[in-house]
C-alpha cells in the first residue's frame, strides 16, 4: 500500500511542493507507517511566504468585526470537527483519545478570545500629554508571522499563535513537527472553508531547513517558537541576527512538593495525571516530586505505586486505556535509556515500565509507567526534561530545602504544592514567585 503524502497548504490549496525530501510518517501504537510528509526546502518556504505576503494588504484593511466572524465560522467548524481533529491526533501523536479531546478544547478556548478582537485591538487616547499635544496608540498587524510548533499538542500550540495572529490582521505560516503533521492541514481547510481568503494561512511541512528559510526570510516579521531548549535558544539567536521579532519557549522540568500535612490521596491523584498524562509527554508534565520528610515520601510513593498497578497501558483508540505509547520508536529508546541512566546513578527503581507488552500491539512504542524513589540533584534523570512516563520522588527536609532544589534548577514551567491549607502554596506565589518575576 502506498503511504497518504502529507503536503502543504498554500494559497487556500494541498501543495505537494518542490522539494523531493520526505519522512515517514507512524502510528505509534503500532508502529506502521501511516504516511509520508513532506519536507519543505528553501523555495516551498518562499512561495508560502509570498503568498501570506500578497494575502497581506487586504487582510489587515480588513475590519476587525469582519476578521471575527471569520474566526466565529471556524469556531463553529471545529466544534462540529473536534471528535475528527482529536482522531486524528491520536492517530499520529498516540495520546488516549480523552486527552486529545482535551487538547482540542484548549486550542478552542484560544480561537474564542481570538473572536474578541475588535474589543482587544481597541487603542488609547491621551488628551493633553504635554501641553497641546494628545497622545494615541492602536495596535497594527505586522504582516507575514510565523509559527514552528513542537510534537505533543499539534493541535493547541499552533492554536496559541495563529487564531490571535490572523485575527489581529497579520498572515500566518505554520511549520508544524513532521512528527504529527496532518491535524495542521485539516485546520487550513477548515480556515478556508471558514471564508479565510488565500494565502491569509499556510502550512509548510517540515524540518530544519524549512525553519532556517522562514527565520531568514526578509518578509517574515516575527516568529513564534514553541519547543526543545536547544532549539529554542539557537532559533532565538538566529531570528534576532535576522532582526525578527521572536517568542521562543523552550523546555521543562516540573516540581510538585509534598509537605508532612497533605492529602495524600489527593496529591497522588494529581500526580498521576500530571506525571503520566499523554504519556509524559507535556511541558506543564510533573516529573519530579519533592517529598518533604521520609514519612511523606514513603506515604506517597505507596499510593503511587497502587495507583500505577491499575493503570492500563495501550492504543489511545482504546476508551480502556488511560496511557498510550510515545510518539515515535527513538524517542522510546531515549526515555528508556533514561530510566536505565537512573538505575546506573544510584537511585531506586520502585514501579519498571520497561518491560511492558501491549498484546496485538506488540511493534508500538509502548512504555509503562516508571516511578524511581531517591532521586538526587545532580542525577541525569533529575537535571534533564525526560519528556516520557518517568517519576521520580526527591527526599527532603524542610520546604526551605525544597525551595532551594527549585530555584536552583534550569528549568521550571510550573511548581505545585500538595498542603494541607495552602499556606505554603501562599508563601511560594508571594515570596518566591514574586522574587523570580522581579528578577525576570
Ligand atoms: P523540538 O525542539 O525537537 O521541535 C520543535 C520544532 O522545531 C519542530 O517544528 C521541529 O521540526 C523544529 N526543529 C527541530 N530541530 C530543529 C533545528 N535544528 N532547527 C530548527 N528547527 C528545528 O521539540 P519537540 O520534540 O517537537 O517538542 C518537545 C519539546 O517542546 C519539549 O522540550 C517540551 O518541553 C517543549 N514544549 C514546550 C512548551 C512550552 O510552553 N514551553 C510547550 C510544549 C512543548
Amino acid at each position: 500500500m502506498t503511504a497518504t503524502t502529507i503536503a502543504h497548504f498554500i494559497s487556500g490549496h494541498k501543495v505537494s511542493g518542490a522539494s523531493a525530501r520526505a519522512q515517514d510518517v507512524f502510528n505509534p501504537a503500532t508502529g506502521a507507517v501511516t504516511g509520508r510528509v513532506s519536507l519543505a526546502n528553501t523555495q516551498d518556504v518562499d512561495q508560502a511566504v509570498a503568498s501570506a505576503q500578497a494575502a497581506f494588504p487586504a487582510w489587515a484593511d480588513t475590519p476587525p468585526l469582519r476578521r471575527a466572524r471569520v474566526m466565529f465560522k471556524f469556531l463553529e467548524l471545529l466544534n462540529l470537527n473536534r471528535d475528527k481533529l482529536a482522531h486524528m491526533i491520536t492517530a499520529e501523536h498516540g495520546k488516549v483519545f480523552t486527552d486529545a479531546q482535551g487538547e482540542v478544547t484548549r486550542g478552542i478556548d484560544i480561537v474564542e478570545f481570538a473572536c474578541g478582537i475588535p474589543q482587544l485591538l481597541k487603542g488609547d487616547f491621551t488628551d493633553q500629554v504635554s501641553t497641546g499635544i494628545d497622545n494615541w496608540t492602536l495596535r497594527q498587524p505586522l504582516g507575514v508571522v510565523a509559527g514552528v510548533t513542537p510534537f505533543n499538542f499539534p493541535v493547541m500550540v499552533p492554536m496559541w499563535m495563529f487564531p490571535v495572529a490572523i485575527a489581529c490582521g497579520n498572515t500566518f505560516v505554520l511549520k508544524p513537527s513532521p512528527l504529527d503533521p496532518s491535524p495542521s492541514l485539516f485546520m487550513a481547510e477548515l480556515l478556508h472553508q471558514a471564508g479565510l481568503p488565500e494565502g491569509v494561512f499556510n502550512v509548510v511541512q517540515g524540518d530544519k531547513e524549512a525553519v532556517d528559510a522562514l527565520v531568514a526570510h526578509p518578509d517574515v516579521k516575527a516568529v513564534s517558537f514553541v519547543g526543545s531548549t536547544p532549539i529554542a535558544n539557537s532559533l532565538y539567536e538566529n531570528g534576532a541576527r535576522h532582526g525578527k521579532r521572536v517568542q521562543a519557549l523552550g523546555g521543562a522540568k516540573n516540581h510538585a512538593v509534598v509537605m508532612p500535612d497533605a492529602d495524600v490521596p489527593n496529591a497522588v491523584n494529581a500526580l498521576m495525571g500530571a506525571a503520566f498524562g499523554s504519556c509524559g509527554e507535556r511541558c506543564m508534565a510533573i516529573p519530579l516530586v519533592v517529598a518533604v520528610g521520609d514519612d511523606t515520601a514513603d506515604a506517597v510513593i505507596a499510593g503511587l505505586k497502587i495507583e500505577i498497578a491499575k493503570m492500563n497501558v495501550g492504543p489511545g483508540t482504546d476508551a480502556k486505556s488511560d496511557m498510550g505509547p510515545l510518539v515515535t520508536k527513538p524517542h522510546f529508546e531515549k526515555v528508556k535509556a533514561y530510566v536505565d541512566q537512573g538505575v546506573a546513578e544510584g537511585a531506586t527503581l520502585v514501579v519498571d515500565g520497561r518491560g511492558v507488552v501491549v498484546p496485538g500491539h506488540e511493534a508500538g512504542y509502548f512504555l509503562g509507567a516508571c516511578l524511581f524513589d531517591n532521586v538526587k540533584p545532580g542525577m541525569k534523570i533529575y537535571q534533564e526534561e525526560i519528556f516520557g512516563p518517568v517519576l521520580g520522588v526527591v527526599r527532603v527536609k524542610t520546604l526551605q530545602e525544597a525551595m532551594d532544589l527549585i530555584d536552583a534548577h534550569e528549568y521550571g514551567n510550573g511548581t505545585c504544592i500538595f498542603t494541607r491549607d495552602g499556606e505554603a502554596a501562599r508563601y511560594f506565589s508571594d515570596n518566591i514567585l514574586v522574587g523570580m518575576v522581579g528578577v525576570n
